[in-house]
């Protein structure tokens, strides 16, 4: 893929401008609506996907102690109605990234809920994602006035069934593009992706993203997003497209700059690690023993401080195959 002298030297001033002034508006990026293009450019000509653009963060093993002082949390995402193998690992808070249900419907919000009650966290904190369609009240709207095909069960909810849907989740604190601040740290939370085949808090890319994205305070010290920003585990092998968000990953490298920020939505995602399935399996194998490593999730973070602790949950296998739980040692 070839870029022009002036785009890449346009690209460049814009990065100089960015380091000069510090924290800057966002605008919709030139690349927004083709995310491919915009990765191999900005990986190309300003390394934006390495460090010290972004601090992965590598996941502790379940059993690692946790020093005095520290909050640990541990992340978890995508679990899709699929908890029962799942045994969880000790922590503060539990942060789950959305896609906890297939359809959103109210008996997997109580399954969910339910589930969430059963763990030892003294805070959990959860968002939606585009699996949780009766959490999107104006997608419900549009779905009642057509003929329902595409999501068959959900024909059979009444508005009633759904209207306070997040009032079913009395066991987390539920963040809508809304923040919460525990233990001192300030968490900001958002549902919303890139339009994906029409599900719930779908959005078209550009401005009406980055307006979702412009809602997240610069005080923002953890972010909790659905969809993942352009560049981390968003690559689809089967479309060989990234389908990340531009807005989101400028907002959080330009403005917000937040000490962690924990996403989820696309499953395939764990093909940006590697191209290479034995080895994505190997680094795995170090860190869980018993994990299938067909779905995870990882840790994108900037200015990583020293005074928490992060734990990644690995999903259970969304195929249905068999499946052993994961252990804490
Ligand atoms: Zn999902
Ligand atoms: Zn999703």
């Amino acid at each position: 893929m070839a870029f022009t002298l002036s785009e890449i030297m346009a690209a460049r001033r814009q990065q100089q401008q960015s380091q000069r002034s510090g924290r800057g508006v966002v605008e919709v990026d030139e690349y927004s609506a083709n995310p491919t293009q915009a990765f191999t450019f900005y990986n190309i000509n300003q390394g934006r996907f390495q460090p010290p653009h972004v601090h992965m963060v590598d996941p502790l093993p379940h059993d690692s102690p946790k020093p005095p002082g520290y909050t640990r949390f541990v992340c978890i995402s995508d679990t899709h109605s699929r908890t029962d193998t799942i045994q969880m690992p000790y922590g503060d808070v539990l942060l789950h990234a959305g896609d906890f249900t297939e359809l959103g419907l109210p008996s997997e919000v109580k399954k969910f809920n339910d589930w969430l009650g059963t763990l030892p966290y003294e805070i959990k904190i959860v968002i939606a994602g585009n699996h949780e369609l009766t959490f999107d009240q104006e997608f419900m709207a549009d779905l009642i006035k057509q003929d329902f095909y595409y999501f068959p069960s959900a024909s059979k909810l009444k508005p009633e069934n759904y209207e306070n849907v997040q009032s079913m989740l009395t066991n987390c604190i539920y963040l809508q593009d809304s923040d919460v601040t525990v233990r001192g740290f300030r968490i900001y939370g958002s549902p919303w992706q890139p339009w994906y085949y029409g599900w719930g808090f779908n959005l078209p890319r550009g401005q009406a993203l980055l307006d979702k994205w412009n809602q997240i305070p610069d005080s923002t010290d953890i972010l909790l997003t659905h969809c993942p920003p352009l560049g981390f585990l968003d690559w689809v092998p089967r479309k060989m497209q990234r389908v990340g968000c531009m807005e989101l990953l400028n907002t959080v490298q330009r403005r917000v700059q937040p000490k962690l920020h924990v996403f989820g939505h696309i499953h395939e995602g764990k093909w940006t690690e590697s191209q290479n399935w034995k080895a994505v399996a190997r680094f795995l194998t170090i860190s869980f023993p018993v994990a299938q490593p067909q779905l995870y999730r990882k840790i994108y973070s900037q200015h990583m401080e020293r005074h928490f602790q992060v734990v990644i949950v690995w999903r259970t296998n969304l195929f249905g195959g068999p499946h052993p739980p994961f252990l804490c040692h």
